[in-house]
């Protein structure tokens, strides 16, 4: 989509700390990080939420989770603990329109997240 900032990221259209990326995923760092580790591992194909995810979505959504853990190994926080998250909608917290997978450590996480 033209207006998302995520698929501007993915054009290069826009800076991000760019980690990782291969044809289906991307993560970067969150640019207003709330953990020492905070990353955001997202689908390059724009899906505007977890909502609207469909049965042919089931690979990508599979591959989202386990580049996620790929990078919490690389960031160094798999074996201190660390927490995977996405957001849903106004209540869920979202504010960016496309699918994005929260991984964040380096610290201890409380429950539930407010
Ligand atoms: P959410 O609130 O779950 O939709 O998360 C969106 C996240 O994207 C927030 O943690 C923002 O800090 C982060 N964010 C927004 N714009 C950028 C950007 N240009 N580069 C990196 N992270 C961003």
């Amino acid at each position: 989509s033209m207006s998302c900032i995520f698929c501007k990221i993915v054009a290069g259209e826009i800076p991000a700390d760019i980690l990782y990326q291969d044809d289906d995923v991307m993560c970067f760092r969150d640019v207003a990080p709330q953990a020492p580790t905070h990353l955001l591992v997202i689908p390059k194909k724009h899906i505007g939420s977890i909502v609207e995810l469909e049965q042919s979505d089931t690979e990508i959504a599979g591959k989202i989770l386990v580049t996620a853990t790929k990078m919490a190994v690389q960031d160094g926080v798999s074996e201190s603990g660390y927490r995977v998250a996405m957001n849903c909608g106004d209540e869920g917290g979202q504010t960016v329109g496309h699918i994005h997978m929260h991984v964040l450590g380096g610290r201890q996480m409380g429950w539930p997240p407010g």
